[in-house]
């Protein structure tokens, strides 16, 4: 498995060098959310320290980003009175993956409503509006 590259997009949004709309922090994690929705209110949790994905992460950094993952997925299901949840998160280009360092989506669901083709840039004002409802549910 190739070395964690420091330059990698999330890194770069961590070190605040790219903008991102947040949605949550702490000391150890950040969720944020995707560029590119695949759902309303599609977001991203990942941890703030180095790793790759969860072949090289640490149990610590697991567990971290584990625990806002849930409190993420209850946020967007109260957000979006969303029917249900789905989690996923991907490992090296062969699994899907591409952007290196962990991250785990969190995407609202309804029922019957089909998840978006990947790759379509968003609105990024109605990102920014589905932002702020997530907020207001963690508030
Ligand atoms: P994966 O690595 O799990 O296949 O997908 C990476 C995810 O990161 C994609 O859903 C993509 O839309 C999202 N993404 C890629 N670049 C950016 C970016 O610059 N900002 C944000 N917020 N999301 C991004």
């Amino acid at each position: 498995m190739s070395e964690y590259d420091p330059d990698n997009i999330f890194a770069k949004i961590l070190r605040g060098e790219i903008p991102s709309t947040s949605v949550y922090e702490d000391d150890e994690t950040l969720a944020f959310m995707d560029i590119m929705p695949r759902t309303d209110g599609h977001l991203l949790v990942i941890p703030k320290t180095p790793c790759r994905n969860l072949l090289d992460a640490s149990p610590e950094q697991l567990t971290a980003v584990m625990s806002t993952v849930q409190k993420l997925a209850k946020a967007v299901v109260q957000a979006f009175d969303a029917d249900g949840v789905t989690v996923q998160q991907f490992n090296e280009a062969a699994g899907g993956q591409e952007v290196f360092h962990l991250h785990f989506h969190i995407l609202p669901r309804q029922e019957g409503v089909a998840m978006r083709p990947p790759g379509n840039m968003g609105d990024f004002d109605l990102i920014a509006k589905h932002a702020e409802k997530v907020k207001a549910a963690l508030a």
